[in-house]
């Protein structure tokens, strides 16, 4: 068997009944083959892949609080913190009802080569909690927050482990998770990014995430001969990543004709109103059903679609496995040209071969939305130095580091002679790096 295949089989053995953990991999393995077959000997000895697909540290806790109604809670917190061969561990928390270690193992993984694609110098790890949001006081979102932090503490600090927000993770719940830190350490320290800007935030973070996609999307583009202005696009979500996507996408002059929610979508025939958008979700944290109220000529639908309208580009921006392989037949029978990630593998393997196949232009999601974890670590950056960098140098820090990892994964995927798939690129350049790394480190 060959060593992919080998350590392939070895994951799924060791990992039982985590398939979101084992699809990463896998797509991760498949796309590295190449380099890995040029190494085999070398890898193999010391257990290169093994250890890469074993996570250093995995921490599991309790988590109890109190509701509003005096009834005790218990939900369970997890913090992933898989490598650290090229800086401290940096990667978000969740928290939603689906959370468990399979969850959190697929996007720590996915992290490591993320972040090393970036060009900072940060490890990879992931963290979050089955904790549910939704509906909750912000009494009791505090209550769970500090309980959560008072475990979490004492595993993560800014040299070590950095978390930062995710979905169900926002402003809010990072103010809360920063003030307990402090209460317990009396650090003041940059331990947690995606801070407000009064207690050390980043400008330009909450929006990076978004940007950073249709930056990279537009260079992808260029090197592709394509112009992005003037052309439509359809977007999943309606959350932090949606949102910011939806506004430099029509600031660019492209339109976009959907966003959704975990219950429905909005087709908006005339170009989602950012605006609109931006009060129902980040200031009332309503349904989608209230954008018809202000735009009387969008459609409302229950239930998923986006991928049905016809479009340039397609921006899945939601959550993993939105986009199926039907999905993905009816984007090309529409003649879509690209598909660029703003969630975490929101396209499934056999959806992004399908459209990989059919030439469509794929940018995926850890090189297309590692501009948020780039931002988070320029936010690292300010905090070290007790500096506030203005939103213009942020952004164009940003924008370069977009352009940079299209070049790179580019680069990557010609030198390996798969000129075009950027997957293939993205992995490969991010893996480079930290196999290096960790081939000078010896076996830790
Ligand atoms: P948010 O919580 O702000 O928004 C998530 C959006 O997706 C919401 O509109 C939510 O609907 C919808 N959604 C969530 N789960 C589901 C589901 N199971 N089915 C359908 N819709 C769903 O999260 P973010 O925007 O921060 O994150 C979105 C994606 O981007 C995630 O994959 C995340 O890992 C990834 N990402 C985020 C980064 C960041 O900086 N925030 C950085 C890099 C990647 P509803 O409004 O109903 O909750």
């Amino acid at each position: 068997m060959s060593y992919v295949d080998d350590v392939y089989a070895k994951v799924v053995a060791k990992n039982p009944a985590e398939p979101e953990f084992h699809q990463a991999v896998k797509e991760f393995l498949e796309t590295v083959r190449p380099v890995i077959d040029k190494h085999e000997e070398e890898y193999r000895k010391v257990a290169l892949l093994e250890r890469l697909t074993e996570p250093e540290r995995q921490i599991r806790f309790r988590v109890p609080w109190v509701d509003d109604k005096g009834q005790v809670q218990v939900n369970t917190g997890y913090r992933v913190q898989f490598n650290s061969a090229i800086g401290p561990y940096k990667g978000g928390l969740r928290f939603h009802p689906s959370v468990y270690f399979g969850i959190i193992k697929f996007l720590g993984f996915e992290q490591i080569f993320k972040n090393s694609l970036t060009g900072l110098p940060i490890g990879g790890g992931k963290g979050g909690s089955d904790f549910d949001p939704k509906g909750k006081s912000d009494r009791e979102v505090m209550a769970f927050c500090q309980s959560f932090m008072t475990e979490l503490y004492r595993h993560i600090g800014k040299d070590t482990d950095v978390p930062a927000g995710d979905i169900g993770v926002g402003g809010r719940e990072i103010g809360f998770l920063y003030g307990q830190y402090k209460r317990i350490t009396g650090l003041y320290e940059g331990v947690l990014t995606g801070k407000g800007l009064s207690y050390g935030g980043s400008l330009a973070r909450t929006e990076a995430t978004g940007y950073g996609l249709i930056y990279f999307t537009q260079e992808l583009m260029k090197i592709n001969g394509i112009d992005v202005a003037g052309k439509t696009a359809v977007v999943s979500g309606a959350g932090n990543v949606a949102i910011y996507a939806i506004q430099k996408a029509q600031e660019l002059g492209m339109k976009v004709l959907t966003c959704s929610d975990s219950t429905g979508w909005v087709y908006d025939p005339d170009g989602i109103d950012v605006k609109a958008l931006k009060e129902i979700k980040e200031v009332n944290r309503a349904r989608l059903t209230e954008y018809k109220k202000y735009r009387p000529n969008s459609e409302y639908h229950e239930g998923r679609g986006v991928w049905t309208i016809k479009a340039d580009f397609a921006f899945p921006c939601a959550t993993q496995n939105e986009l199926n392989l039907d999905d993905a037949k009816t984007l090309v029978a529409n003649g879509v040209t690209a598909v660029c990630e703003g969630a975490n593998m929101p396209t499934t393997l056999d959806a992004t071969n399908y459209l990989k196949e059919h030439g469509v232009i794929f940018g995926p999601a850890k090189a297309a939305n590692a501009g948020g974890v780039a931002t988070s670590a320029l936010e690292m950056s300010q905090n070290s130095e007790r500096l506030s960098w203005t939103f213009e140098e942020v952004d164009a820090k940003l924008k370069q580091i977009m352009i940079n990892i299209v070049h790179n994964i580019d680069a990557a995927a010609k030198e390996y002679g798969k000129a075009g798939d950027y997957a293939a690129g993205a992995n490969i350049a991010g893996f480079k790096k930290v196999a290096d790394a960790m081939m000078s480190q010896g076996i830790v």
